[in-house]
């Protein structure tokens, strides 16, 4: 379908406003401020300022309207990625964020949370402190969590480390486990909004969105209308945040009960504090024991043994 995107002046856009006022479509779409239908071209105008055209006339109808030329180049030119490019004005908007904790740490499970922050909670989430889970100590994380939970609609997903490592040991990738856990999380955070309205979906980008939906290709129920993606997201929008928070309270949990059950201190990340306790497990429960703790396909597996001899 023929489109064309305008980027017109506020001004410009409350005189199309009135311009369309007899063709205003009630039904609109999420993220938008008004849905026209003229013959042979719908108007969508979004809160990011973006104005979109589409139909056959779409390029007359925008001609009305500004410079749709060098417009249209650009849109042929970003075509494709650019969908998931959140709106500009997305930390304003209604999100459902999801982020993932423990990817790069050997002992411990990897967890993912999706939250939903509607626009109104915004302003007092920001005042409790709510950023990225890594820039925060231990217990402000779970003063934060504690604070968050009860206020939001989340949903929080454990994979742990035998099935972990089962996965793994079947082929799948951690970033193939990643996407499934974030597609799950928000699928459920989704179902349990029922018919509350929110803008978008924001993902903590781990892959670039077309390796991420490759991932999920073949599973019956995928997230995709609204999403965006956006590298260090938790500075776009708080549900990130907060996801990210609460992923990281129950990794901290985990890494807890997991301690206490090795009775080790298992030292999170990779690194050589990493391979002396697993060496220290391998001597005192044996080799097979790093299945309950550990990703055992990183390397800190081969460096653990080899300082166990
Ligand atoms: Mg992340």
């Amino acid at each position: 379908m023929a489109q064309t995107v305008l980027t017109p002046s506020k001004s410009v856009i409350d005189q199309m406003e009135k311009h369309y006022q007899s063709c205003m479509q009630t039904k609109k779409p999420q993220g938008s401020l008004f849905f026209v239908k003229v013959p042979g071209c719908a108007i969508t105008a979004y809160r990011s300022g973006k104005v979109l055209f589409q139909g056959n006339a779409a390029e007359e109808e925008a001609s009305k309207w500004g410079n749709q030329k060098s417009n249209h180049k650009k849109q042929q030119r970003t075509t494709g990625s650019d969908i998931y490019t959140p709106p500009e004005d997305i930390a304003h908007l209604s999100i459902i964020g999801s982020d993932e904790v423990g990817t790069g740490d050997y002992f411990g499970p990897m967890t993912v949370a999706a939250v939903f922050i509607a626009s109104n909670q915004l302003q007092e989430l920001q005042q409790i402190g709510l950023k990225d889970s890594k820039l925060l100590k231990d217990w402000q994380i779970y003063d934060l969590a504690e604070i968050v939970k009860p206020q939001v609609t989340y949903k929080l997903l454990t994979l742990d480390n035998p099935k972990y490592n089962r996965l793994r040991e079947k082929g799948m990738t951690q970033g193939k486990m990643k996407a499934l856990l974030h597609n799950q999380a928000l699928l459920q955070v989704t179902h349990e909004l029922g018919n509350t309205a929110y803008d978008g979906i924001l993902i903590d980008q781990f892959a670039k969105p077309a390796l991420y939906f490759k991932h999920l290709a073949g599973q019956t129920d995928i997230v995709r209308k609204n999403v965006f993606f956006s590298t260090k997201a938790e500075s776009i929008h708080l549900s990130v945040a907060a996801a990210s928070i609460i992923a990281r309270q129950a990794f901290l949990d985990e890494m807890h009960h997991l301690s206490e059950r090795a009775e080790i201190d298992l030292p999170k990340g990779a690194g050589p504090p990493v391979d002396k306790a697993a060496a220290r497990l391998i001597r005192e429960k044996g080799g097979e024991s790093l299945q309950q703790f550990a990703k055992v396909h990183f390397s800190n597996t081969e460096k653990a043994k080899h300082l166990s001899r």
